[in-house]
């Protein structure tokens, strides 16, 4: 809100006659009513104002237009002459008539100062406020490399990890290079033996066919000369024998001089029902050899032979074994 001049512009005290009975200022711009109604004199903000509100002076109570308003030259007179301050700015040193001030205050050195000042101001302001931002800023920078490096760290973690398992698969990796060298090595060894073994069964069995040709060749040798000694169908001719069977039993059985003793348990089998490798016969404690004929041996009348069970934990080479049943 407008109001006066400060008395405190003013090099010396000013007369209370320059003031304003409104705002107790120093008038500015000082009208009155020219005498109709009143000389009563305030400033033209001040007395407008208070127009607006009530249309009476506010010394005297009469009636006032503001048309009726008019400059009072003779208190601006006595107010030019007064001396004043610049009031641009308190180190500015120029005083003088108080209507002498606005050419001053247009070329004022202090006016530029004083912008060069506010220019001066709003850019440590500014300066001020980028401080803040920089440092705003930093703390973000400071928040993000913490990231970094925590996202460093668990890569190296990550990276570490990644190792230990490297050096873990090449481990496997090695041991089972091993565990295959060691199995091709076993399977070499089993190999080897598998075919040794396979050799030696190979010639156990041709030693037994062996054997076996020998034996049947023996009996065809002597039943060969059975045949020609004989000159007939003597030796071929059919005898019977006594068997005591385990039970005690007698059994007569029929039998051909050149049959084999082999054949002649497998008869013994058939009518006794016991299995021809679990018995051997015997005659006058002596055992019959399965390869061997009948006509090997001398087999009196009405003597018998005997059918004996094998020893369940011997073989039938153990004589001390040999168990006679009658
Ligand atoms: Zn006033
Ligand atoms: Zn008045
Ligand atoms: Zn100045």
């Amino acid at each position: 809100m407008q109001m006066g001049l400060s008395e405190d512009d003013f090099v010396n005290a000013v007369s209370d006659n320059l003031k304003c009975a409104i705002c107790t200022e120093v008038f500015d711009d000082p009208v009155f009513t020219g005498g109709r109604p009143c000389q009563h004199v305030f400033c033209r903000s001040c007395i407008d104002r208070a127009l607006e509100r009530n249309r009476k002076c506010p010394t005297c109570r009469a009636n006032v237009k503001k048309n009726d308003l008019q400059r009072n030259q003779l208190t601006q007179s006595l107010l030019d002459e007064q001396i004043v301050r610049c009031t641009i700015s308190a180190s500015c040193g120029w005083t003088g008539r108080l209507d002498a001030r606005p050419a001053h205050m247009s070329c004022c050195p202090m006016a530029e100062m004083e912008v060069l000042r506010a220019r001066l101001e709003a850019q440590q302001q500014t300066i001020v406020q980028y401080q803040a931002n920089i440092l705003d800023n930093s703390e973000k920078l400071l928040e993000q490399q913490l990231i970094i490096a925590q996202g460093a760290d668990r890569k190296r973690e990550l990276e570490m990890v990644n190792q230990q398992q490297c050096l873990e698969i090449e481990g496997h990796r090695r041991k089972i290079a091993r565990l295959e060298s060691d199995l091709l090595k076993m399977q070499t060894t089993v190999d080897r033996e598998a075919a040794a073994l396979a050799a030696e069964k190979e010639q156990e069995r041709a030693q037994e066919l062996l054997e076996q040709a020998e034996a049947y060749l023996a009996t065809a040798k002597r039943k060969a000369t059975i045949i020609r000694l004989g000159g007939d169908n003597k030796a071929t001719k059919a005898m019977q024998v006594l068997v005591k069977d385990p039970s005690g039993r007698t059994i007569t059985l029929d039998v051909q001089a050149d049959d084999s003793i082999e054949y002649t348990k497998g008869e013994l089998s058939s009518k006794t029902g016991i299995p021809g490798d679990i018995f051997y016969l015997v005659l006058s404690g002596k055992i019959l050899q399965e390869r061997k004929l009948v006509s090997d041996y001398q087999i009196p009348q009405e003597t018998h032979i005997f059918m004996c069970l094998r020893s369940v934990s011997s073989s039938s080479e153990n004589a001390t074994n040999i168990v006679y049943l009658r």
